[in-house]
């Protein structure tokens, strides 16, 4: 037999292997749905969104399997792409493609890999990026950050998760990594019907990697550190505060292991203390320090920064850069407003411990707080602590998390620096 055939048979083979089992998702690939949508659906979908709400779909998603790769029709059989299914998800389809001849398969991940590894390179991100960030790259729900010769996985939903042995294939064939980790455990995935769970998609190595950037070294830790276990979305953002904490003291609060206190005493700080409530990160953020032997410069310790920056600004304390980096205070548009007032807070505080001409670097990584909103917060913030402020640089996350316009939740990292007069 062909070569060719022969792997396609063993395919097939594999594939029938597994549809004995019909609960598993794949015993759907020997039937293929046509989701046709309802006649009234907004112009979203048509006009490059990828996700298709239950509510859009007619009476044909009612034999739909989940995991299973459908194709979608508008009301009078246009075709409009293929995407994996979910009907226990209020995201009832994601498309992967909208072209026609695209198989769901082996290669197609494949193909989808390289070229976001491409786009990565070309923009100059050779050793560490987010390679995958998921629908940006047109692979909903999928997340792969790149760490060196190490991969961080994450499947986000069903649909994806399915598809597990290819993506780990693919990145096989095009990195031959030293090793790969899933970071799973992560509380969306039980609403697509999935467990939480982590651990090694290669041969077991050593969780605690050593990353390289901007000339310094970072301890990564994939296996215990916060979600991939760093956060690359800042790296760019890293390098803007060069200029203004040179012979700086420096205060940073939520800092994780330390990654913009490290950069200020490389750019030439005279002090930094940094300030997270978690204890594995101060110990995490004081071995960065050794390891780029600015223990002398910076000090890390336990706070819960909204207490300790409060108490500080009562004693009239100053630094000339304070930097905030606060985790996400919301998920949900529901508590939009306590997010709000969290980061009017926190920004408040901090401003107050600026001198005056000196520098307040702060940033919001909920994309349900818009660039506009948090503008508006820190201007009240400004208000409040009776300190006029000057834009010096706004941002958004590092260009290896690529903005899709009209798809929210692409575009979430604020990064701004003001300086405070
Ligand atoms: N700037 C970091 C990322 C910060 S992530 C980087 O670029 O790597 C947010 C951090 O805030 C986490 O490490 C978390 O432990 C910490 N954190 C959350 N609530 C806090 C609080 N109330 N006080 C201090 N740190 C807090």
């Amino acid at each position: 037999m062909h070569k060719e055939h022969e792997g396609q048979l063993v395919h097939q083979l594999l594939i029938f292997d597994r549809i004995h089992d019909k609960s598993h998702p794949f015993f759907t690939f020997a039937v293929m749905t046509d989701i046709i949508l309802k006649k009234k659906i907004s112009n979203r979908v048509l006009n490059g969104h990828p996700w298709i709400f239950a509510n859009e779909i007619n009476e044909s998603g009612a034999q739909v399997e989940s995991g299973e790769i459908a194709d979608v029709y508008t009301h009078d059989k246009k075709f409009i792409g293929k995407g994996y299914t979910n009907p226990r998800s209020q995201i009832f389809v994601r498309l992967l493609t909208r072209d026609r001849n695209e198989e769901i398969n082996d290669d197609f991940f494949y193909r989808r890999l390289l070229r976001a590894w491409q786009y990565r390179k070309q923009l100059g991100y050779d050793e560490n990026c987010r390679l995958i960030f998921g629908e940006a790259d047109d692979l909903p729900q999928l997340i792969i950050d790149k760490f060196n010769d190490y991969f961080v996985v994450q499947t986000l939903a069903l649909g994806i998760d399915i598809w597990k042995p290819s993506i780990v294939s693919a990145l096989n064939k095009i990195f031959d990594p030293k090793g790969i980790y899933e970071r799973n455990d992560v509380p969306v995935r039980e609403l697509e019907g999935l467990d939480q769970r982590k651990g090694f998609l290669s041969e077991a190595f050593d969780t605690e990697i050593i990353i390289h950037e901007n000339g310094l070294q970072f301890y990564v830790d994939v296996e215990k550190g916060q979600k991939t276990g760093y956060f690359l979305d800042q790296q760019d953002n890293r390098r803007a505060i060069q200029n203004i904490v040179k012979g700086a003291d420096v205060l940073g609060a939520f800092t994780y292991t330390g990654s913009f206190e490290i950069h200020a005493a490389h750019y030439g700080a005279k002090s930094v203390l940094g300030l997270d409530i978690s204890e594995n990160a101060v110990a995490q953020a004081n071995k960065n320090a050794a390891l780029n032997k600015y223990e002398n410069v910076c000090r890390f310790e336990y706070a819960n920064a909204f207490d300790v920056l409060k108490t500080w600004a009562r004693e009239h304390k100053q630094y000339d850069v304070v930097m905030l980096d606060p985790p996400s205070f919301t998920k949900s548009r529901a508590t939009i407003q306590k997010a709000i007032t969290g980061y009017k807070e926190i920004n408040l505080r901090g401003m107050k411990l600026v001198k005056p001409g000196g520098f307040l670097v702060t940033s919001s990584c909920t994309n349900l707080v818009t660039a506009q909103v948090f503008l508006e917060i820190i201007e009240m913030a400004a208000k409040d602590a009776r300190r006029r402020i000057r834009q010096v640089v706004f941002n958004t996350q590092s260009a290896d998390h690529p903005i899709i316009w009209n798809l929210e939740n692409t575009h979430y990292l604020k990064f701004l620096i003001v300086q405070v007069m």
